[in-house]
């Protein structure tokens, strides 16, 4: 018998499972309709042998030692500090856009006074959203956030997200902030790197405890039903807690209609080459269908005669034909989200977390937060 189903087998749901049966020695069942581990941070090897990202790059980055510490237990570390270029007029330059860029886009005296500008207004080391420059009155730093919106920011967007970034919530372009600093680096927190054996194996480590049993290509809906008057697994009573780590919508069969996604289309290449380009991912904000280029081995670290690549196009989520990546975290889906979380709130020990169950833009690091949060709560009941 179960003391915890857990629906999603992602980062979410694996914390979860570790920490139930590890910690307070529960039964733990783990239903996961794909035919993996890990969710969307789940990595393979390709035909070729080189270590691929199948549901597109991913660099671990925290600044919480709680989190590095936690997942430090089920793997050593290979120390990467991703950093990113974009291709604007022709040239590859450091994003996020910082001193350095303006050096390489601008002339040399147009470029210092930009720079001197920035630093007596907001201070060296400091990093400001788009959108926050785009407030500024002084003709000088009008030009450059009227530049840098038009060359970096506008047209990713409305490829990434269908609406430009006034219509998104700003903290989604606020991510990639124009940053008055020399440090090319795309993160700064303290922690980062990649898993060394690859996501992968990590989660298999997470996993690997008797009381843990896994369900592949097995959707709950198939063997269970969860419901406000009480749940059931293989037709009989479950009186257990649940976990759900999928999306919210999906558990109430969409009453409120559908919460809108971003979803994305990869194209992976290899070559014959041992490197292709000269860091991990390279932006494409102008022009092409596709928003970036990521070449794995600059990531993984691994040494490999040839190297992958992905593009990634973005579209629509449809339901049953790609997958929900992105919650498109604009007002009005706040609003629908709350409603679906307000019936989940009446659902009996059943507990929702992770990116598509509180439709949050999360990365990794937030999700094992949150997750542990979760974990310590049910822990002190
Ligand atoms: P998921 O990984 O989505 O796991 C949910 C699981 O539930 C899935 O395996 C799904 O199949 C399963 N499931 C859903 N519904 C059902 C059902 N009905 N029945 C059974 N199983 C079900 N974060 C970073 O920190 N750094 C990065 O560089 C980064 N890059 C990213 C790049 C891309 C393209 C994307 C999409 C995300 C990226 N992220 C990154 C975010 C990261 O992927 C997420 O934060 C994390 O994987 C979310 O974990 P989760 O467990 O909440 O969800
Ligand atoms: N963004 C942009 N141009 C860039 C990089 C990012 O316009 O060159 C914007 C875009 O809206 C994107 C958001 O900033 O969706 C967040 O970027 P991030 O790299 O964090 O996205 P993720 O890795 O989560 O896809």
């Amino acid at each position: 018998m179960y003391h915890t189903i857990i629906i999603g087998a992602g980062y979410a749901g694996l914390v979860l499972a570790e920490r139930l049966a590890s910690q307070q020695n529960q039964k733990v069942l783990v239903i996961e309709q794909r035919q993996h581990i890990g969710g969307n941070a789940y990595d393979r090897y390709d035909e070729h042998g080189v270590l691929i990202h199948e549901y597109g790059p991913h660099i671990f980055h925290t600044r919480s030692k709680e989190v590095w510490d936690y997942l430090s237990q089920f793997t050593e570390w290979h120390h990467y500090e991703h950093r990113v270029l974009a291709k604007v007029d022709g040239q590859e330059v450091p994003i996020p856009f910082n001193l350095n860029t303006i050096e390489r886009v601008f002339p040399p005296a147009l470029a210092e006074r930009l720079q001197k500008k920035l630093v007596d207004v907001f201070g060296y080391n400091v990093k400001v959203p788009i959108l926050k420059l785009r407030e500024q009155d002084d003709k000088d730093l009008k030009f450059l956030a009227e530049y840098v919106y038009e060359k970096v920011f506008l047209h990713y967007t409305l490829k990434q997200w269908g609406i430009g970034p006034e219509e998104l919530d700003p903290t989604v372009t606020g991510r990639v902030p124009v940053y008055v600093s020399r440090d090319d680096r795309y993160f700064q927190d303290p922690y980062q790197g990649l898993p060394k054996y690859g996501y992968t194996e990590m989660f298999k480590n997470i996993l690997n405890h008797p009381n843990i049993h896994l369900m592949f290509n097995t959707r709950y809906q198939d063997i269970m039903t969860i419901s406000k008057d009480g749940h059931t697994l293989f037709g009989q009573p479950f009186e257990g807690q649940i976990i759900y780590t999928g999306m919210i919508d999906e558990l109430f069969d969409f009453a409120y209609g559908e919460l809108p996604y971003r979803s994305l289309r990869f194209e992976y290449d290899i070559f014959d080459v041992e490197y292709k380009q000269s860091v991990g991912q390279l932006n494409s904000p102008n022009g092409y269908d596709f928003t970036r280029i990521t070449e794995f081995k600059h990531l993984t670290g691994q040494k490999h005669p040839k190297t992958s690549l992905a593009r990634e196009y973005p579209q629509h989520y449809v339901k049953g034909e790609n997958i929900p990546y992105y919650p498109i975290t604009a007002e009005e889906n706040q609003v629908k989200y709350k409603k679906y979380k307000q019936l989940a709130d009446t659902l009996p020990n059943v507990h929702l977390v992770g990116r598509l169950a509180e439709y949050k833009y999360y990365d990794m690091d937030a999700v094992v937060a949150t997750a542990l949060k979760l974990y310590k709560k049910l822990a002190s009941k």
